[in-house]
């Protein structure tokens, strides 16, 4: 996936020059959220711009640390996902995480959700509780392993 990257000092004036886009990060007088984690980004901020919600194309601001952990893939994913459904990463690190719980708990929703979007909905709830997307797959894969076990 090819995710342009600019550089700090580009100019963001076709964006700001736009009333109805903002900077999706959020800026507390000269410091700048970033986009992933909200931590404040205070050394080597990274400017991108990143096609989201399908056909819009919006400025993002990167910390250091998820500069280094994350993949360009990852992060246009995790930024899609957070522009849905809210939050950021790590929200609710503290609160453990049950892939089963949150699948039961969408499944018998009221409301019919197709498989595609429990999907989203999983992966989200596992972003706000600090798993990354590689993680993510690792904890189902051993589920399904553990489920597998136990069925045979
Ligand atoms: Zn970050």
């Amino acid at each position: 996936m090819n995710m342009p990257i600019i550089d700090e000092n580009d100019d963001l004036s076709a964006t700001q020059n736009s009333p109805n886009l903002k900077v999706p990060s959020e800026i507390f007088g000269n410091k700048i959220k970033c986009c992933i984690c909200h931590r404040i980004c205070s050394k080597n901020p990274k400017y991108i711009q990143l096609e989201v919600l399908s056909d819009v194309i919006l400025p993002f601001v990167l910390c250091s640390k998820c500069q280094d952990t994350f993949t360009a893939e990852d992060i246009k994913l995790m930024t899609n996902l957070f522009m849905i459904f809210g939050g950021y990463f790590a929200k609710n690190k503290l609160e453990p995480f049950s892939p089963l719980r949150i699948l039961h708990e969408l499944t018998s929703n009221t409301a019919h959700l197709e498989p595609t979007q429990i999907n989203m909905q999983l992966l989200h709830r596992a972003l706000l509780h600090g798993i990354s997307p590689k993680e993510y797959v690792e904890k189902l894969q051993q589920l399904a392993s553990s489920e597998l076990n136990s069925f045979f």
